[in-house]
């Protein structure tokens, strides 16, 4: 598999390289997730969430993400500022995100429509269909 999207809602796509044979339409096929990865992608997920909180605390409101790439080995995010960060708001934000991550916090889905998720205090990133409350 090489990538899974959802054009729609209630549709997922899934992107991949048949290796062996062929796929004709109607056929069955097993999909299976590669665990340690998805689960290297979800820590660097729930990274960016900290470090938006991070960049909340420090630079203020107005930072919002403007994009990212969360990869299993790594993380991009982009974010709006007016200026570059100085060396203290760098080592501030390092300091509450790193701290985030140390305290080993419990993290956890609560599910529920966007509208909701927002009145209850959640952040929403860019992009994403769903809102994620902070838990720590
Ligand atoms: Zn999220």
């Amino acid at each position: 598999m090489r990538d899974t999207q959802r054009p729609v809602s209630g549709i997922t796509g899934h992107r991949g390289v048949v290796e062996e044979g062929t796929v004709r339409v109607g056929d069955t096929v097993e999909a299976a997730i590669d665990a340690e990865r998805r689960q290297d992608i979800e820590r660097n997920h729930t990274a960016t969430h900290v470090l938006h909180r991070a960049l909340h605390l420090v630079l203020g409101p107005h930072a919002q993400q403007a994009g990212s790439l969360v990869a299993p080995d790594r993380l991009r995010f982009d974010f709006t500022h007016l200026q570059a960060l100085t060396p203290e708001e760098l080592a501030r934000v390092g300091a509450i995100a790193n701290g985030t991550i140390l305290a080993n916090n419990r993290v956890h889905d609560d599910w529920m429509d966007q509208r909701e998720a927002l009145a209850s205090g959640a952040m929403a990133l860019f992009g994403e269909s769903t809102a994620t409350a902070s838990a720590w």
